[in-house]
């Protein structure tokens, strides 16, 4: 028999290796950023259209190729930045593989453009799918253009596989983010469809992440500096109270380069222990600085994990220097030397006049039960007309009310007649418990029924919301004074694209510039003191859309609202508020899932019970 074994032609070879290192348009965005930073450039520009599906191009002021140099750069496993495999060992560059641009190149249009310092002219290099498509000589700056244009036009089920542009972006700008934070010394801008999204000038690190994530995160960060043998950490943790629900702003960087690990990311956790909200998770900005010869990094092919030789050490290392600059924090006034005399004057110092450190004395971590429940305290205080509030708008259901409770009925209820116990609605006797402060249990005609009532409170405020963004006429209260809310740049611009649908709820905007976001009316179910958790689940929601599933906006909002809003499982509730809960329920169109589909009621029958008595 002949034989079968043939070598892959290169650009065969090319394309599946470009499988592994090039899975969306930001995984270009990152190579390129990467080279860019090898080349030694101070100043990067990124430029993106249609969330990188139509172009991504780099844009620096680093060294260049020589002619030569910029043809090889295209050849897998060509690359400047080591010789041997001993180099792997001593890595101080981002690259080493010599993989992407071959890879890039056998998938997409690449146009390079790149000179030298000293050289007169410099080079541009138009490649298709790895055929070389032209080579002239051009009039360009020092440094490298490298343009990537058509992602997967050769390849359309990846091209197909791409999500929405929105969760394009995101990827894009979260490589932005990484590769930025990594080096505040480099000027960073970056334009999305011909606008400027991102201007990072060179700065340090404090500036670098407010320049990031908005003015408002300069008051929240606690410097953490430990310098050992093994390890040099610099950076910096979010104040406890400002934990955000998602993990978004989690950051660290080894030797300068964005690694993810579950194991150290522990350690900062355990160093917060009984001081964040239930469900809410610390930020962190960490540089760790470790030897080069004791990290392998070339265990993960996009390089995002790493292996430490004693993971153990910095474990506890970590832990305790967050341990310590918390301490400090809760302690005393943080003397921040750090601080750039540049950098915008926060806004709690503004209104203050003079500059004051704050610092939570009475701060107990033991406490974190009773702060962290304001609405049930609220609810507490004034239980019934609290409790009314959150039923503004439900007027329209209002003949519903206790007295014809009896005629609600199950889909499954053959009997046509009342289902609950009349005689207590008639006699006022308490017709519903609260069980575990969790559960609402209540009788029917045919047995028990028991409502789960985070649940249950989160399909009555949802219908409730999705009819106020339809019928577009939401009630608002107006606020005595404007509510002033700092939101990054990233998050504006999600407030933004929701505006019309949220004032359809009944948030009035004041302003939307800047970071700033002024509110002067809210919905009446709101609270004033929910309003910036409200938004900034709503936007974590929207980042973390779903992309397959299909996308509205206004139910999106609908769901977001109503989960931030519900009352939650541990609330203790008054009989009128269990009761109007139950009611409100069964007049919703659909009782019986939440608005993520989960049940919100089961029943037992008396026959079922029966059994259960053998
Ligand atoms: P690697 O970065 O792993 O070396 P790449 O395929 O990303 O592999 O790049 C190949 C080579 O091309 C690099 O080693 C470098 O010499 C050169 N190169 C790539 N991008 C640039 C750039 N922006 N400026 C200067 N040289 C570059
Ligand atoms: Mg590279």
């Amino acid at each position: 028999m002949a034989d079968i074994i043939q070598l892959l032609p290169d650009h065969v070879a090319n394309q599946i290796a470009a499988g592994e290192v090039v899975q969306r348009p930001a995984s270009v965005v990152k190579e390129l950023l990467e080279n860019a930073i090898d080349a030694g450039a101070t100043h990067i520009k990124l430029i993106i259209k249609d969330a990188g599906k139509t172009l991504v191009q780099v844009i620096d002021n680093g060294k260049g190729m020589s002619v030569t140099d910029a043809r090889l750069s295209f050849e897998r496993h060509a690359t400047s930045k080591i010789r041997s495999a001993d180099d792997l060992f001593q890595l101080n560059t981002k690259g080493f593989r010599g993989e992407a641009l071959a890879s890039i190149a056998a998938i997409a249009h690449v146009e390079l453009k790149t000179k030298q310092e000293d050289d007169e002219v410099g080079t541009c290099i138009v490649i298709e799918g790895s055929t070389v498509e032209s080579q002239e000589v051009v009039v360009t700056p020092k440094g490298t253009s490298l343009s990537v244009k058509n992602l997967f036009f050769n390849i359309p089920a990846r091209r197909n596989f791409l999500k929405s542009n929105a969760v394009e972006t995101r990827h894009i700008i979260d490589e932005f983010h990484r590769v930025a934070l990594a080096h505040p010394s480099i000027g960073f801008v970056m334009y999305h469809n011909g606008s400027e999204t991102f201007n990072l000038p060179e700065s340090n690190y404090r500036q670098r992440i407010v320049n990031i994530f908005g003015a408002k995160t300069n008051e929240k960060l606690v410097p953490v500096n430990e310098d050992t043998e093994v390890l040099k950490i610099s950076g910096f943790v979010g104040k406890p109270e400002f934990a955000k629900k998602t993990r978004g702003e989690q950051f660290f960087f080894v030797n300068d380069r964005f690694i993810k690990s579950a194991y150290l990311n522990h350690a900062i956790s355990s160093a917060f222990d009984g001081l964040l909200k239930g469900g809410t998770h610390a930020s962190y900005f960490l540089n760790l600085t470790v030897n080069p010869q004791t990290i392998d990094i070339n265990i993960h092919p996009t390089k995002t994990e790493i292996k430490f030789d004693d993971e153990h050490t910095l474990y506890a290392i970590l832990r305790s220097a967050v341990k310590h600059s918390l301490g400090q924090f809760n302690i005393a006034p943080i003397l921040d030397f750090d601080r750039d005399a540049n950098l915008d004057t926060p806004y709690s110092y503004e209104q203050k006049g003079a500059p004051s450190v704050e610092v939570d004395r009475s701060f107990n971590p033991f406490q974190e039960e009773k702060t962290s429940r304001s609405v049930s305290n609220s609810y507490k205080k004034e239980p019934v007309a609290n409790w009314e509030s959150l039923y503004v708008g439900l007027e329209s259901k209002g003949t519903q009310t206790q007295s014809d409770f009896s005629e609600v009925q199950f889909e499954s209820e053959e009997n046509n007649t009342s289902i609950f116990e009349s005689v207590n609605q008639v006699e006022h006797k308490q017709s519903t418990y609260q069980f575990h402060n969790k559960y609402i249990v209540s009788t029917i005609k045919s047995g028990l029924l028991l409502i789960d009532q985070h649940r249950a409170h989160q399909r009555v405020l949802y219908e409730d919301f999705l009819k106020s963004l339809t019928v577009k006429e939401a009630m608002s209260q107006q606020l005595l004074f404007p509510l002033q809310l700092h939101f990054s740049p990233q998050e504006i611009e999600i407030i933004n694209q929701l505006k019309n649908d949220l004032e359809h709820t009944g948030f009035i905007f004041k302003t939307i510039r800047g970071e700033l976001v002024e509110i002067t009316g809210v919905p009446v179910m709101v609270p004033e003191s929910e309003v910036s958790i409200i938004l900034e689940q709503l936007i974590s929601d929207v980042e973390n859309e779903v992309p397959d599933t299909h996308f509205s906006a206004t139910d999106l909002l609908a769901k977001s609202m109503s989960k931030s809003l519900a009352i939650k499982t541990g609330q203790n509730l008054t009989t009128v508020e269990q009761e109007y809960l139950v009611n409100s329920l069964f007049a919703c169109k659909e009782p019986n899932v939440s608005p993520a589909n989960r049940t919100t009621f089961i029943t037992m029958t008396v026959d079922e019970l029966d059994k259960k008595f053998v």
